[in-house]
């Protein structure tokens, strides 16, 4: 789902939230006396960098080429320099800002210091130096920057903090950093218009999970629950620490809990069409708009996606990751042998299993079984894990092939 094209810039001005970490503006008065520097310079830089001309080349529904993997690891156009002058206080003591990316351009990060958005370049060094990663900046990094100066209007990148989680969407064997240091994935399923599928909801959470992301399972709709099946679902989740919260974006019931997730965190959501991502994100913060990525059981195979996010700012001080091109959050590259790991509430009882290498599905002995027979393990639970085992046991039997 596409909604209308959004700088978030321009589209979502800062109003200075400031989030836990975020903005260390070493102060607004800075002197403005310039240094000159040597910085990158694009070849074929006919896009204009003005924030208006970015939401122009959006609504041209142009392509704007955002793979930061694929610009580091050209050569020829980054092989020319240009000076550019940045603040002199800034760098000759060798204190930078610290900032978040909010964002791809091109070659270019916008960068939020929880003051400004700045639109930065990232430093030639740094590019080299992390051409074999990933993704060398990606958004959601915190980094260290110089601020632009008047002349320029750019920032410059010196540095990136390691990372706490990544965000990553497989696309066959390759992986893409969508995004990185988001702190939560908000798992939306419905009660009803679609029903909920509880082994999606787990495939969901073992990718959140495997990124580093707290899962929180959501589940809307709640209306729409004659039976109470969706509240017995979401109890299970809330059992195991996963949210479990109920909500209704029609009739508000459970919305102030559903916003207080989100407070001081970033979240990316996750879900099928139709579930009412959208609709809650607007009981939030009316307006916003996002591109919610929706979450389809097949991959994004033979479609165009962009492997870029955005962060946007919520009033409440928070970011939500708008990811446009995440259509699936594939959990195929975890080992078969490796799953059981992700899911946490079998783990205590997994020394106690009869055989070392028991796979909890068929054999004798298996304390994750008996704990299923007990009631300490959920049989949707037990049901997700061994659907997901002998799929990926699938897949490595046929890469093997
Ligand atoms: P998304 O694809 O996950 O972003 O879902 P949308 O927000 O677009 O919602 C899909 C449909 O479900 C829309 O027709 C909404 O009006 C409807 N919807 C969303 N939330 C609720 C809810 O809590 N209750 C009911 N009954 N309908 C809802
Ligand atoms: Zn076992």
């Amino acid at each position: 789902m596409n909604g209308p094209p959004q700088s978030s810039l321009t589209g979502l001005p800062c109003r200075g939230h400031n989030l836990d970490g975020m903005g260390k503006s070493k102060g607004q008065n800075a002197r403005r006396a310039g240094r000159k520097v040597r910085v990158d310079f694009r070849a074929n830089r006919n896009q204009p960098s003005r924030a208006k001309d970015w939401t122009r080349l959006h609504r041209d529904g142009q392509e704007i080429e955002t793979s930061a993997v694929e610009n580091v690891a050209t050569k020829g156009d980054l092989s020319r320099k240009r000076t550019v002058i940045v603040s002199e206080d800034r760098t000759a003591d060798g204190e930078h800002l610290v900032g978040t990316v909010i964002a791809l351009r091109g070659q270019f990060a916008e960068v939020d210091d929880g003051q400004r958005v700045q639109l930065c370049t990232i430093r030639r060094v740094l590019r080299t130096r992390l051409i074999h990663q990933r993704a060398p900046v990606t958004v959601g990094d915190r980094v260290q920057f110089h601020p632009a100066s008047d002349a320029t209007g750019e920032g410059v990148i010196e540095k990136v903090e390691p990372r706490r989680s990544e965000l990553i969407r497989f696309a066959g064997r390759r992986e893409h950093v969508v995004a990185a240091n988001i702190d939560q994935a908000m798992i939306v399923s419905s009660a009803d218009l679609p029903p909920p599928k509880p082994h999606l909801i787990d495939r969901y959470i073992i990718s959140a999970l495997a990124g580093r992301m707290r899962p929180v399972v959501c589940m809307n709709k709640i209306d729409l629950d004659a039976g109470g099946q969706a509240r017995q679902i979401a109890a299970m989740y809330a059992s195991i620490g996963y949210g479990g919260i109920c909500t209704s974006a029609a009739s508000g019931e459970g919305i102030d809990a559903f916003r207080e997730v989100f407070h001081g965190k970033s979240t990316v959501l996750a879900g099928q069409s139709g579930v009412g991502k959208s609709s809650l994100l607007n009981a939030v913060q009316p307006g916003l708009g996002l591109r919610v990525g929706d979450i389809c059981e097949e991959t994004a195979k033979g479609r165009h996606t962009t492997t870029t996010a955005q962060l946007l700012r919520l009033e409440i001080g928070a970011y939500v990751v708008d990811t446009p091109g995440v259509r699936s959050f594939d959990v195929t590259m975890i080992p078969a042998g490796q799953i059981e790991q992700f899911f946490e509430e079998f783990v205590p009882f997994i020394p106690d299993c009869k055989f070392a290498d028991c796979t909890h599905r068929h054999e004798t002995g298996c304390a994750v079984k008996q704990a299923v027979e007990s009631g300490a393990i959920h049989p949707l639970r037990h049901e997700s894990y061994t659907r997901l085992y002998d799929e990926r046991f699938d897949v490595q039997s046929t890469m093997n092939r």
